[in-house]
C-alpha cells in the first residue's frame, strides 16, 4: 500500500494565508502578532475550570472547543491521530488527573475518520520505505463504535489513573456537528 504522505496533496481551497511569499507558519506567526496586541492575561491557573481531559483525533474538521461549549481554561484537549488510547495519552491524563486536578474523561472519535482506511500495512510499508521500523503502532481501525469502546476501557483499566468513574465515549459526526454517544457495554 502507498505511504499517505508521499501521495501529493490537493490544492489548498484557501491560499490566501500565504499571500505575499511567506510560508504557512509565516501567516501564523503574524496572526499571532494580532492576537497578543489585544491580549489580556486572565490570570487563570493551569488546573482546567470545568475538571475535564477531552482526548480527540487530530482532524482539522473538529472545533472541540466551539462542539463542546468549552472556554478558555475549562478543559485539557489531548489530541493524536485517531483519538486513540496511546501510552503517551495515558501519560498526558496521568498529569491532567494527578498534578491539574481533573476528574472527567471525554474521548471522541469521528466519522470519515483518516485512521479508518488503514491498515498496520501502513507501519510495515514505512519500514520497507525508510529501512527502520517504527516503534509505534498505527493503531488503525475498521470499526469507530468498538475502537471507542477499546478507547474507554484503556482508559478505565489503566492503573496510573485515579479517576475512572466518569468515562464516556463519542463519535462526533463531521458533516452534522453531532456526538453520538457509544454504549461500553454493547
Ligand atoms: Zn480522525
Amino acid at each position: 500500500m502507498p505511504i499517505p504522505a508521499s501521495q501529493p496533496l490537493p490544492p489548498s481551497s484557501d491560499n490566501a494565508a500565504e499571500g505575499a511569499g511567506g510560508t504557512v507558519t509565516d501567516s501564523l506567526v503574524e496572526a499571532n502578532q494580532r492576537y497578543a496586541a489585544s491580549f489580556t492575561d486572565p490570570g487563570m491557573d493551569a488546573r482546567p475550570v470545568r475538571r475535564v481531559a477531552v482526548v480527540s483525533c487530530m482532524d482539522a474538521r473538529i472545533d472541540l472547543h466551539a462542539a463542546l461549549g468549552l472556554k478558555l481554561g475549562d478543559c485539557h484537549t489531548i489530541r493524536n491521530a485517531g483519538g486513540v488510547v496511546t501510552d503517551d495519552i495515558i501519560r498526558s491524563l496521568t498529569i491532567s488527573q494527578r498534578a491539574l486536578g481533573t476528574r472527567s474523561v471525554v474521548l471522541i472519535h469521528h466519522t470519515t475518520c483518516g485512521l479508518l482506511g488503514l491498515t498496520e500495512d501502513f507501519r510495515h510499508d514505512l519500514a520497507a520505505e525508510v529501512g527502520q521500523r517504527p516503534t509505534w503502532a498505527v493503531e488503525a481501525f475498521k470499526d469507530l463504535d468498538e475502537d471507542v469502546r477499546q478507547s474507554m476501557q484503556r482508559v478505565r483499566t489503566s492503573p496510573f489513573l485515579p479517576h475512572t468513574d466518569d468515562v464516556r465515549g463519542f463519535v462526533f459526526d463531521v458533516t452534522t456537528g453531532l456526538l453520538r454517544e457509544i454504549d461500553p457495554q454493547d
